[in-house]
């Protein structure tokens, strides 16, 4: 790894933007490290460049991809974060800064992992790029892990399939998530991990590959045609997401049928449709095995069209059809959506709504293990999208109803509800919410109150607060009246 190639890949993604920085970084990094060598034998340096380099591979920033370049300084050189302050400036020592303080974990067991839990997700409340340097890092690590004892290859392996791959998950980092759970998988399960590579990557692998070539081979003159540039891609299944599901549906590797698709990446939306179009002429469409995520996307804000076909031999084939923003939001995540925003110039660093309420609950917990509970209550559950019916998105937890989307309207709205219409049918307010319903409330102006049963179905915090906060208060009123002194008079 060189620097050159970090500032080649950044510019390959950020046409025009002057990357000086980058290599004013590296030669301070080379220098700090001088004369350090990882347990590989290799220079320190060649770590943090690995580091910066899938940084900006994934779309990251200047101040992030930099910050990886220096992410190790202060922890492990006689020079401090500020020096780095002074030469690189505030945004990049403080994203440094994050990382520095993620590392220094003391506690063991279980105490260790809801800590790291903890730290993880304050860090991200404060900059979720640090997030972004510290999977880098780790991913890194992992690939290096070999030259570790045995001992710490086992417990940072599950560490990482713990908590840092689950994060990625949430956050959309695919890639980084996937290449994680292989890597832990190797080490925490090795004889099934050889015995499935094997399969896969020699057993299968020349069937396969004369398969996809002779969808390509009908494919392309199609496309060509029809004058839509295109790149076809084989998308595999990583070998851990095929042991779990051998493990959990008891099935043998040649009972897993969707271990491949196909992936067609055009230009533009248009031309998604279009070359669905063609696939469906080409080949007889599976029932039932449609799906249009560009229209309706997947809460986690995926996109694509998928439709799986009988191809050549009759043979059941999933394609995958996106744009290239498509693709890359839903393989980095978090890290390309925002980059295509920056690109449009609209608000770099929104972070989801979910970020803010862990912000709010850290406020309210200080013990450790009360406040990672609560985060995976509220937090780590799946999200559902309802809409108003101006078409407006709602963002709610798995399982709400339509008091927490009157809530999440306004606290007047939630108190004056009396009933739901959804999707254009009026219904009670403990109906759970499905993805995309459509939610209107019907309130009434006399009813300025929530009712204390709406505990029993109310999912989000914000409508629980509003709910018990009433409670409270209408409980003081009515002992008011027996306590001489304070009551009112009647
Ligand atoms: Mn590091």
């Amino acid at each position: 790894m060189t620097i050159d190639r970090i500032i080649k890949k950044f510019n390959d993604n950020n046409p025009g933007v002057d990357a000086g920085i980058l290599q004013l970084a590296y030669d301070f990094a080379a220098e700090a490290h001088q004369g350090q060598v990882r347990k590989s034998g290799e220079p320190y340096i060649i770590h943090p460049l690995h580091v910066a380099y899938l940084l900006a591979e994934m779309k990251a920033d200047l101040a992030t991809v930099t910050a990886g370049i220096l992410h190790d300084v202060p922890e492990d050189t006689t020079r401090t974060l500020e020096d780095l302050r002074v030469n690189f400036g505030p945004e990049v020592a403080n994203l440094v800064r994050g990382i520095t303080k993620l590392g220094k974990i003391k506690y063991r067991g279980l105490e260790r992992y809801r800590e790291n839990l903890k730290k993880m997700f304050l860090a991200m409340a404060v900059d979720i790029r640090v997030i972004f340097i510290k999977f880098c890092d780790r991913l890194h690590n992992m690939r290096t892990l070999e030259y570790l004892p045995e001992e710490k290859q086992q417990r940072i392996s599950r560490e990482t399939l713990e908590i840092y791959a689950p994060i990625a998950g949430i956050l959309g980092i695919w890639r980084l998530k996937w290449q994680m759970e292989d890597l832990c998988f190797k080490y925490l399960h090795p004889e099934e991990f050889n015995k499935l590579e094997y399969k896969y990557e020699v057993e299968k692998k020349a069937d396969r590959n004369n398969f996809f070539n002779r969808v390509k081979k009908e494919l392309n003159p199609q496309l060509r045609d029809a004058e839509i540039p295109n790149e076809i891609e084989v998308r595999f299944k990583h070998l851990y997401s095929i042991y779990q599901k051998m493990k959990s549906k008891d099935r043998k590797f040649d009972e897993i049928y969707d271990v491949f698709a196909l992936r067609v990446i055009v230009d533009d939306v248009n031309d998604c449709y279009k070359v669905l179009g063609i696939i469906h002429t080409l080949w007889r469409p599976k029932p039932n095995r449609f799906k249009d995520y560009i229209a309706v996307p997947k809460p986690n804000g995926y996109r694509s069209l998928h439709t799986t076909v009988f191809g050549p031999e009759g043979k059941a084939v999933e394609f995958q059809i996106r744009t290239r923003q498509m693709h890359d939001e839903s393989i980095y995540g978090l890290a390309a959506h925002w980059h295509y925003k920056a690109q449009r110039q609209e608000g770099i660093h929104k972070q989801p709504s979910w970020i803010k309420e862990i912000i709010d609950i850290q406020k309210e917990f200080s013990d450790t293990s009360d406040f990672v509970h609560k985060i995976q209550l509220d937090v780590f559950q799946d999200r559902i999208f309802v809409l108003s019916p101006k078409g407006d998105a709602i963002e709610l937890p798995e399982g709400a109803t339509p008091i927490d989307y009157a809530y999440a309207i306004h606290t007047k709205v939630g108190n004056s509800a009396v009933r739901a219409i959804v999707n254009e049918e009026i219904v009670r307010l403990d109906q759970e919410l499905k993805n995309s319903d459509v939610v209107e409330i019907i309130t009434e102006k006399n009813k300025m109150h929530p009712s204390r049963d709406w505990l029993k179905f109310a999912k989000t915090k914000k409508a629980r607060d509003a709910i018990k906060q009433y409670a409270k208060k209408s409980t003081f009123e009515s002992f008011k009246k027996y306590i001489p002194g304070i009551g009112n008079k009647s």
